[in-house]
């Protein structure tokens, strides 16, 4: 038998797996330690087969200096707290660190290195047929838990030229990664920006892409705007508001946290250009929507001050008014007579970053649960196909829930729904139980707390 969280490193081909389960957890990032530890509790035995390493998107996936976005109190799990100033940005090997802990401590059944590669549903018996790199499995049940950023996007207009270095954010590290010249990056949501800080910092020349965005302030009267969106509800919002649906966030816990101001970014030596539009012959060609976008975002991170403000009178609360938040640095010239075109080559750009984002693949999932856009039809992760379930994706009941401490209270919802569905498919009807003791526990088992399934005579009681 395969050892159980095996060693972060070792990468195993040869495990052995069981050859039923009940329910199966595909992918153990922090989704997937999450379920497991609803499901233990439970007492649903389940297995989580991971294809490569537990909180693999962190080590691999991730550049070398990222940190966390929300501060070590507030990017966790309600079980665990990160042995560190709670207010600090923990680096993401503090995050792969804190999920191989969990798994340890919660006890997780998970098997690195395995590789979920096709899932069928059964046709003449319950449950799927689960192929994996090692073997096949029967499962009654999936928990699909790949995460919800998995085949990096880049956009068809992404230029043919074969001088150009082009990576997207998923696979950029550091500096150094890219030859000498100046960078383009696209897109400006919190990878987009930190990384063009970061390059700019080590010296290079940068152009920055600003699309539609939100941009909270890193604190407001001594909170962190995790805080406020907190009390405000607003991560447990249902859907995104009306025309934010496309809109990215751009935040950074990077040295010790800050807000993300394009106005300072352009006063630090970051040229700021408006949406990518298309390349023309080694000219990029960007929309005239640069003071837009940027203007929206200033509208967001004021309406975040009002909405603090107005909750501080309503509650009466002790934090200090902070003013000068309200106060922006000069427009720049960047802004105010935006670049519509550059020349790469003129420029001197040998690098493009395509900070464009992530979408999903479940082409291994052979089940009927997707819609025309193959996106999985489901209810708070419960799917219209009986037995498939989804965690972590984005907005997938809550606004929290693509994020660390939102996927927790989903797949605390999801262990809920599997718990009651495991508890009907055990009822037995009189006629198949054969001994008292065996009718107690059918009944006694699926609704613990009622006398009248006790008796098994319900009609007596009322
Ligand atoms: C740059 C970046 C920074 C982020 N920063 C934060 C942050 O600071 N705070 C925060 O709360 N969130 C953050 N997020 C969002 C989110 O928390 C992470 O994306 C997180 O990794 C999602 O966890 P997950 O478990 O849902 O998915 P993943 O971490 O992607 O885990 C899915 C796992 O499934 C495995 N897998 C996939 N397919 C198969 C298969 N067929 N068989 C077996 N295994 C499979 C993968 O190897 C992977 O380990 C960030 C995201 C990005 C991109």
């Amino acid at each position: 038998m395969a050892e159980l969280n095996q060693a972060a490193g070792q990468k195993r081909t040869d495990v052995e797996i069981e050859k039923t389960i009940d329910t199966l957890v595909v992918g153990a990032g922090q989704a997937g330690v999450a379920m497991s530890e609803h499901l233990s509790k439970h007492g649903v035995p389940h297995l989580v087969l991971e294809r490569k390493r537990i909180a693999e998107a962190w080590r691999t996936g991730r550049w070398d200096s990222l940190v966390a976005n929300g501060p070590a109190w507030h990017d966790r799990f309600p079980g665990l707290e990160f042995d560190l100033d709670p207010e600090a940005f923990v680096t993401k090997e503090q995050v792969v660190a804190y999920f191989e802990a969990y798994a340890g401590k919660i006890n997780a059944p998970i098997r690195t290195g395995v590789e979920v590669k096709k899932v069928v549903r059964n046709t003449d018996t319950s449950g799927f047929t689960v192929e994996t790199s090692a073997g096949v499995i029967q499962a009654e049940r999936v928990v699909v838990a790949t995460g919800p950023f998995q085949r990096p996007v880049v956009p068809s207009i992404a230029p043919q030229e074969e001088k150009l270095i082009q990576i997207h954010s998923a696979e950029y590290r550091n500096p150094e990664q890219l030859p000498e010249g100046t960078v383009l990056v696209v897109g400006a949501g919190s990878s987009g920006v930190q990384i063009a800080d970061e390059l700019e910092r080590a010296g290079k020349k940068v152009y920055l892409s600003v699309g539609p965005h939100d941009r909270p302030p890193r604190t407001y009267r001594n909170r962190d705007y995790c805080w406020w969106l907190g009390v405000f509800g607003e991560w447990d919002a249902e859907a995104p508001k009306a025309g934010k649906e496309h809109v990215t966030i751009s935040v950074s816990g990077t040295r010790g946290g800050h807000t993300v101001d394009f106005r300072n970014l352009a006063h630090q030596g970051i040229t700021l250009v408006g949406m990518t539009k298309r390349f023309n012959e080694g000219v990029a060609i960007f929309q005239p929507d640069l003071a837009d976008n940027v203007a929206r975002g200033d509208e967001n991170y004021l309406s975040l001050l009002d909405a603090a403000d107005s909750y501080v009178t309503r509650n009466g609360l002790d934090l200090p008014e902070e003013p000068e938040a309200r106060k922006f640095l000069p427009d720049p010239k960047c802004l105010t007579h935006p670049l519509l075109e550059l020349d790469l080559a003129e420029a001197g750009v040998t690098a493009i970053i395509w900070a464009t984002g992530y979408s999903v693949d479940f082409s291994w999932l052979k089940v009927d649960t997707f819609d025309e856009n193959g996106k999985p039809k489901h209810q708070r992760g419960v799917s219209s196909e009986s037995g498939i379930y989804f965690l972590g994706l984005p907005w997938l009941s809550r606004r929290g829930s693509s994020f660390i401490w939102g996927v927790w209270h989903d797949a605390k919802h999801i262990a809920d729904q599997i718990g009651i569905q495991s508890k009907y498919l055990a009822y037995r009807d009189p006629s198949q139980l054969k001994t008292e003791t065996e009718r107690e526990k059918n009944y006694g088992d699926a609704f613990p707390d009622s006398e009248v399934w006790k008796t098994g005579k319900p009609g007596e009681t009322t």
